[in-house]
Parts: structure tokens; C-alpha cells; sequence
């Protein structure tokens, strides 16, 4: 579904990540796959996709907190003089705590990696497909962005402002032929744990339908498919992946 694409794709080391690499490299797409810091494992991991799959995938190192690593990341994958078809910002941070007990250098922290570094790479990268004429862009939001739940003041808003983000930024490059789209999951099986203790993470299972919780490779399908030709006509759209939690 993605033969010959380029994407990159943030926090690809683990987690829904590292199942949204795997899936795409599995559908033909080439991949910048885009961790925090170098390791081993990750190089041998993604050396075995890459050829297991029969295409390229370049690892890229950029700590999300830090706008100039940013920055360095994103130019060391355009120097690559590559169209870069897809954007995948991934990467995330948790953090749950209540508002009183929430500090403004936290609110910072969380903001600095789920918000500003989140509109920095889009905006180079829509530069990019700008002068491509076309492009996609899909970040991962939360349904922790549009429930209210107490306890996730700096996480639950800081998704809530990539939603805003996402929805307004597909009005602006929509005639450039770049779509914009969401991923809202809901509780899926990663190390990401924003639930504290046992009983609260039992408390919201029941809530769901689907009376489960999400594979990472659940939400990569997604995002395969928002990728692919056959949503092309899908933008400013917010996909919730949440087994129907009420
Ligand atoms: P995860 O297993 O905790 O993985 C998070 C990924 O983000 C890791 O690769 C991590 O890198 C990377 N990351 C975090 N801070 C970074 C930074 N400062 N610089 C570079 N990379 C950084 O979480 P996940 O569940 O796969 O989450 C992926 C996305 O889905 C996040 O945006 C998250 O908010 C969203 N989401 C998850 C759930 C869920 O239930 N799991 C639900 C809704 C939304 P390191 O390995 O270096 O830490």
C-alpha cells in the first residue's frame, strides 16, 4: 500500500513506533526511522526490517526536547535529497498528575516534546512537500486530548493542542495537496503506562467494548492506511482508535 514511499517516523525504537516502521516497511515504504539517542539493538533491529523487507531504512538520532537536535535531525534527512512523502510524528511523552500538583517547568517539559517539537518537524517537513506538491502528514494524538479526565492536566492538553494543530494545519496545506490526519488511541499495549496502578488501568478496560486493550500493531495499520492512496481523500481528520471506550 506505501511501494516506494519515503517516510519518517518519530520514536520508532519502541511502542506503537516501532509497529508503525515494521507495518510500513512491510508495505514498501522506505523509512527515516528517528529515535532519542543511538543504540546497538536499534541498528541491528532495523537493519533486519530493512532487509527483510526489501527496502531502506536509515536510522536518524534527535532528542525531541531540543529544538536545535531538531532542527540538525531533520537536515541530516533532507540531505539525503529524497521527497519525503510521509510524516509520522510519533513520538510522545506521558504524564499524569493532578492540576495542583502539576508545576509550570513540567507543563514546559511536556509541551517542549508533544506540542513544540511536533509543529517544528511538520512545518519543515510540509516546506519540503510544499515544494513536492504533495505529501501526509499523521501525528499521534490521544483520546486523552479530547476526554477530560482529571489527573493528565500537562499530556491531556498538550494532545488536546495537536488535535487543534492537526485540524487547522490540514485548512493551510490542503491546496498543496498535503493531507493532515490524526490518530486518537485510546489505551494500547506499550511501556507508555500513563495509569498508575492496577486497579485504575482495570477500571478503564471495563470501560471499553471491545473489553481489551490496543495492539501497537493496531494503531500502524491505521496509519498505513491514512498513508496509502486509498484514504486520499482524507485530511484534517482525527482516526480514534479506542475499542469503543465509553
Ligand atoms: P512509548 O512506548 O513510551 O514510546 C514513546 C516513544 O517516544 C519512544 O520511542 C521514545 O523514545 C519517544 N520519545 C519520547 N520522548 C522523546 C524525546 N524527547 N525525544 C525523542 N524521542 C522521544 O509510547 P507509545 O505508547 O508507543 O506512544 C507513541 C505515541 O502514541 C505517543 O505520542 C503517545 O502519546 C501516543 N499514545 C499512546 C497511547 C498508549 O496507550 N500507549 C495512547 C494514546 C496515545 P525513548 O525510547 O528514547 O524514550
Amino acid at each position: 500500500m506505501l511501494n516506494g514511499k519515503n517516510a519518517v517516523i518519530t520514536g520508532a525504537n519502541r511502542g506503537i513506533g516501532r509497529a508503525i516502521v515494521e507495518k510500513y516497511a512491510e508495505n514498501g515504504a522506505n523509512v527515516w526511522a528517528c529515535a532519542r539517542s543511538f543504540s546497538e539493538s536499534f541498528e541491528k533491529d532495523m537493519a533486519q526490517l530493512a532487509e527483510k523487507y526489501g527496502i531502506w531504512i536509515k536510522p536518524v538520532y534527535f532528542d525531541l526536547s531540543d529544538s536545535n537536535a531538531v532542527a540538525g535531525g531533520m537536515k541530516e534527512i533532507f540531505s539525503d535529497k529524497l521527497p519525503v512523502d510521509i510524516l509520522v510524528n510519533n513520538a510522545g511523552v506521558a504524564h499524569g498528575a493532578l492540576f495542583t500538583m502539576t508545576s509550570l517547568e513540567t507543563l514546559r517539559q511536556v509541551y517542549e516534546v508533544n506540542v513544540f517539537a511536533q509543529v517544528q518537524i511538520m512545518q519543515l517537513c510540509a516546506r519540503k512537500m510544499m515544494r513536492q506538491n504533495g505529501g501526509c502528514i499523521i501525528n499521534m494524538c490521544s483520546i486523552g486530548g479530547i476526554n477530560t479526565d482529571p489527573g493528565y492536566l500537562a499530556y491531556g492538553s498538550s494532545k488536546a493542542a495537536l488535535i487543534w494543530i492537526t485540524k487547522s494545519v490540514s485548512k493551510e496545506l490542503g491546496r498543496y495537496n498535503i493531507r493532515v490526519n490524526g490518530i486518537a488511541p485510546g489505551l494500547i499495549d506499550t511501556d507508555m503506562g500513563i495509569y498508575k496502578s492496577p486497579e485504575e488501568l482495570e477500571k478503564v478496560r471495563k470501560k471499553m467494548s471491545l473489553d481489551r486493550t490496543g495492539k501497537p500493531e493496531e494503531v500502524a495499520e491505521a496509519a498505513v492506511y491514512i498513508a496509502s492512496d486509498k484514504a486520499s481523500y482524507m485530511t484534517g481528520h482525527i482516526l480514534v482508535l479506542d475499542g469503543g471506550r465509553q
